[in-house]
């Protein structure tokens, strides 16, 4: 059976296939060729963002569809930059001043407690749709280390690896918001497609 993943994100495209591996599904996506239309992120929830790319995209497609909003939350900031966390810094997808923007707004904050969200939602096009969430907790540090991943990986410290994200990403593959949302989706997976 064809899936086909609907972001325009090269690095989630990379990560989700490396983890979403099953013997009975192909991933299709944007590296296919397969052209899809821009969906307006306007919800106030990853779950509510998510549905709506995978139902739009399911229905756009004619295929069965799964979409991940993500992002990063941090405490001190009462759980921002949340839903905007790709845009935090007002252009979309520009990591650099996003992150830069949490150092500044984190200046003099003792609590440092981050968590990365994703919520995977998979839709048919009949507009059916289920949605899986994962978590992952961490420290948000001024200075970033390590060149993998993507997002605010280089800022987000795993005090039980002493490393970043960006620094880990077969470990990150294994333990991330990401795998662990996906690892929901595999679980109900065969109930969903009967
Ligand atoms: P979305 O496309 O609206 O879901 O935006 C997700 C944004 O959250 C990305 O652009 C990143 O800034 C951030 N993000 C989500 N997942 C990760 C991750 O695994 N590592 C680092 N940043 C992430």
């Amino acid at each position: 059976m064809k899936i086909f993943l609907a972001t325009g994100n090269k690095n989630k495209i990379k990560e989700i296939e490396k983890i979403f591996k099953m013997d009975n599904i192909e991933i299709l996506s944007i590296n296919d060729g397969i052209e899809i239309p821009e969906v307006v992120e306007d919800g106030d929830t990853f779950e509510a963002n998510s549905q709506k790319k995978a139902v739009e995209i399911a229905k756009f497609t004619n295929m069965i569809t799964i979409a991940d909003d993500s992002g990063l939350c941090v405490d001190a900031l009462d759980g921002a930059p949340g839903v905007y966390s790709a845009r935090y810094a007002g252009e979309h997808g520009n990591d650099l001043d996003n992150n830069m923007k949490v150092v500044k707004e984190l200046q003099g904050a003792e609590n440092r407690k981050a968590r990365f969200v994703c919520v995977i939602s998979i839709a048919k096009p009949d507009g059916e749709v289920h949605s899986f969430r994962g978590e992952v907790e961490g420290e948000f540090i001024d200075n970033p280390v390590g060149t993998e991943g993507f997002g605010y990986d280089p800022h987000f410290f795993m005090r039980e690896y002493g490393k970043t994200l960006a620094e880990i990403p077969e470990i990150k593959n294994k333990i991330s918001h990401r795998a662990k949302a996906l690892e929901k989706l595999k679980e109900n997976i065969d109930k969903i497609l009967k």
